[in-house]
């Protein structure tokens, strides 16, 4: 064994709990590096628990393209992504902001199983490398090397609502208002004759049924939602900024070790990288806790600052926000310097964490607990 935290020698199998963006993310960056890697995923497929979602591939926190980043870390970017530069948002008066930048704001992905999803990509190149992936097979004590990738252990927020079958042109619309989304945002997201309507929460979690029905009936009003076929999906996101994100010897990446964006829940980007990193630790022999600190940290603190800011806005607060990202010329530029630390958000991190810390404390975490 190495003196490295997760270190051996090389030659051995690296062993993968999970295959999701994370996991499949470190296998590929292994495999790229000519290690043995097996993938085991509980589930029958990859993508399982969105089965068809669409999510925003966030384009703001880097100057450069999430494209180009991907690629640049050795990803695959052979899924369907349509670039986003144009969207609408509503207040809770009805108010319509409208959201145009230059370079898409983000690209819309879908998730899961299918043939162009995100999770199918990765999967593909993991697969081309030569990592064997074990479907129905459930990683529990690893003996040797591991990364870990299992997903959310916890709900701190939720987005739940609908997938649906649609007429509707390609876009993206939000809402912020409390009645819909506490602390958080209503969405709808359409691509290519499909969609997802769904209210994200961070608080009131309780009462997603009533949110819900208060969303469609809002996009509905609002911009027409059609929805044909409609099946409902939810899910939870865990955040956390952890002292070690170290389990015993192996790294947990992704959204096991807690890794969120915690303003808004866009966590894709979060979940490679750090998948990236861990591979990078087993490979290089670094910490890997000093890896992740460097590079996401920072960008997860500051997150929890403007998580803080944000649900301290209100109904009022939410169009002064949207006037303030629209009324710039370039919304992705101020959201990316929304995304990155100042020292006033320095400042506040020691208030934002203490708010943050005690509504995790308050809320109740079941939701998507697993055994
Ligand atoms: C409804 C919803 C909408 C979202 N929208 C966005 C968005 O628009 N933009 C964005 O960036 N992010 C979004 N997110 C967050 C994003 O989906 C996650 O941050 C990301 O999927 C985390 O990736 P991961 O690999 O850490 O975990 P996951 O994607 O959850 O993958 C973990 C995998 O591990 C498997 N597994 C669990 N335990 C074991 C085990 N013991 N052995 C083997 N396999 C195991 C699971 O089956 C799963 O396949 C959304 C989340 C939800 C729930």
């Amino acid at each position: 064994m190495s003196e490295f935290p997760g270190v051996s020698a090389s030659g051995e199998i690296v062993e993968i709990a999970g295959a999701g963006p994370a996991g499949l993310a470190a296998a590929i960056t292994l495999a790229r590096a000519g290690r043995r890697v097996v993938v085991h995923e509980m589930h029958n497929e990859v993508g399982h628990r969105f089965g068809g979602d669409f999510q925003g591939l966030e384009n703001w926190s880097s100057e450069t393209d999430v494209l180009a980043v991907l690629r640049e870390q050795g990803l695959a970017t052979d899924f369907t992504a349509l670039p986003c530069h144009e969207g609408t948002a509503f207040d809770c008066t009805g108010k319509r902001y409208r959201i145009e930048s230059d370079a898409p704001l983000f690209y819309l992905v879908e998730r899961g199983p299918g043939p162009q999803t995100l999770d199918s990509a990765l999967l593909r190149q993991a697969r081309a490398l030569g990592v064997e992936v074990r479907f129905n097979s459930r990683l529990r004590r690893p003996d040797g090397e591991a990364i870990l990738a299992a997903g959310p252990r916890a709900a701190d927020a939720i987005a739940v609502g609908y997938h649906f079958d649609t007429d509707m042109a390609n876009g993206y619309w939000v809402i912020c208002d409390d009645e819909l989304a506490p602390q958080g945002y209503a969405y709808l997201l359409v691509m290519n004759g499909r969609g997802t309507v769904k209210s994200c929460m961070f608080a009131g979690l309780k009462q997603q049924k009533i949110y819900v029905q208060r969303t469609v009936e809002a996009f509905q009003r609002l911009v027409g939602l059609e929805m044909k076929n409609p099946l409902p999906h939810g899910g939870g996101a865990n955040f956390r900024i952890p002292a070690s994100a170290y389990s015993g010897p192996h790294p947990q990446v992704g959204e096991q070790a807690g890794f969120q964006d915690t303003l808004w829940g866009f966590g894709m980007r979060l979940a490679i990288s750090s998948g990236v990193l861990a591979a990078q630790s087993l490979l290089n022999g670094e910490d890997y806790d000093r890896l992740w600190q460097r590079a996401l940290k920072p960008q997860m603190e500051t997150a929890v600052v403007n998580r803080a800011l944000y649900s301290l806005l209100g109904n009022r607060g939410y169009g002064w926000f949207l006037n303030w990202i629209t009324s710039h010329s370039d919304p992705r530029r101020q959201l990316g310097h929304h995304y990155h630390s100042s020292w006033l958000k320095r400042l506040l991190r020691p208030w934002a964490r203490r708010r943050f810390e005690s509504r995790r404390r308050r809320r109740n975490h079941e939701y998507l607990r697993r055994s």
